[in-house]
């Protein structure tokens, strides 16, 4: 444990009821009536549809006769005017709970939906922290991507249209009433769908770990997901259907959606941000592309703690000075990386050199999020790591 720990009050957060197991999307119906559904909306997109993902849940809720009705109008990085038009057919249709189905774009958009059931307006209304007067709709979340951990976290991200830029709405209104957990909604996942999502998930454990908002109880989380993601996520990628490999990677996602829900975030999210909004790349392959350059960057501000990293994801560290070891935690994510080939430079997404100023000028928006990073940064830092990465 990190020592300074001792010195500092911390919290966690972490009242969702979380059911996690093999089929347990069957238990949907049992979960719908405990939170007093018996019209169900259910949010998800049309990826998600033509995968067949919804029929097992139509069953649970058949059977235990529920009415449901499907809005798959969920786009990737939700737009807000998705979350506005869902919360419209969810009145008129006279729903009175939101089921969310599928990855983060549409866990993210049915939790808007929940937010405006009780709260009325638009969901740009209420982005920032704590903006969100009262507790919505009740809400099921069941997650077919294993990245985000949105199922257990209290933030819906969206990006706002007219700004070109993403946005938050950071509120405990966020949170589920019950998360279902079951893998094999994740068995269809494509493997490029595996790889960006599941390095999301370990950015999420890495960036909470390292972070100067680190808790007690986000080291405990954020050190067995990056065990369990560098063990699983390339049996994942290369078997999509191996059921061991996707139960691990399910159970790590939500592990580092808990943790950094009770830790932080850091310049990796800071940096990929603008990497999504200009160029439509999905948040996963973002987060991933810049990790291993900004733990280059980080490593000296917090060498013990990358060194276990490197540990955790089965580098023998011993007879490595301090510094030596952190690297070679970089190397590790740089060879996870080449397993599941996802590049980790810029200029393979046929991004011209000459955007650079546009990134740096988008990742200096979101220098929030420098705060809790281990290495403090300024503008010049931003674009040799943009360099670095290109
Ligand atoms: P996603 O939800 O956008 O889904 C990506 C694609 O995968 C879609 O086309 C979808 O149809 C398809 N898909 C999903 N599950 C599938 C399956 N089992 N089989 C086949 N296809 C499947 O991707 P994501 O990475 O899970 O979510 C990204 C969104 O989540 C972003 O908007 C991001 O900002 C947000 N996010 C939210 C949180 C949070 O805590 N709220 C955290 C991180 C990211």
């Amino acid at each position: 444990m990190n020592e300074n720990h001792q010195s500092k009050i911390h919290v966690f957060y972490s009242p969702t009821k979380i059911i996690i197991g093999l089929n347990s999307a069957c238990q949907v119906a049992q979960e719908v009536k405990q939170f007093g559904g018996s019209r169900v909306l259910i949010v998800t997109d049309p990826g998600v549809v033509a995968a067949d993902l919804i029929a097992p849940i139509a069953s649970s809720l058949n059977s235990g006769d529920i009415v449901y009705v499907v809005y798959k109008g969920v786009e990737p990085e939700p737009p807000s005017r998705v979350i506005d038009q869902g919360a419209e057919i969810y009145e008129a249709e006279g729903c009175d709970l939101v089921l969310g189905v599928g990855g983060g774009s549409s866990l993210d958009v049915a939790k808007g939906i929940s937010i405006l059931a009780a709260n009325k307006g638009r969901i740009l209304d209420y982005c920032g922290i704590d903006q969100v007067p009262q507790n919505g709709a009740p809400m099921i979340l069941m997650p077919t991507t294993a990245g985000t951990g949105s199922e257990v976290t209290r933030v819906l991200v969206l990006t706002d249209e007219e700004q070109n830029t993403k946005n938050v709405v950071f509120t405990p209104y966020a949170l589920a009433n019950a998360a279902i957990v079951d893998p094999l909604l994740s068995l269809s996942m494509p493997p490029t769908v595996t790889a960006d999502t599941g390095m999301d998930a370990m950015v999420h454990a890495i960036e909470t770990y390292v972070s100067m908002t680190a808790t007690v109880f986000s080291d405990i989380l954020a050190e067995r997901a990056i065990q369990l993601i560098a063990d699983h996520l390339p049996v994942a990628w290369a078997k999509g259907s191996n059921t061991d490999a996707r139960y691990h990677m399910s159970l790590a996602a939500t592990l580092a959606g808990m943790a950094f829900g009770s830790g932080g975030l850091g310049a990796v999210h800071a940096l990929a941000y603008p990497l999504g909004t200009e160029y439509h790349m999905t948040h996963g392959r973002t987060n991933a592309i810049m990790l291993p350059h900004v733990m280059r960057y980080n490593t000296p501000g917090s060498p013990e703690r990358y060194a276990r990293i490197a540990e955790l994801m089965g580098r023998n560290i011993d007879g490595y000075g301090l510094l030596e070891a952190a690297d070679l935690a970089v190397d590790a994510i740089q060879d996870l990386l080449e397993t599941i080939q996802v590049s980790c430079r810029i200029k393979d997404y046929e991004i011209p050199e000459s955007d650079l100023p546009k990134l740096v000028a988008g990742g200096m928006k979101q220098a929030r999020l420098f705060v809790p990073n281990p290495r403090d940064l300024n503008e010049e830092d931003v674009v040799s790591i943009y360099r670095e990465a290109y």
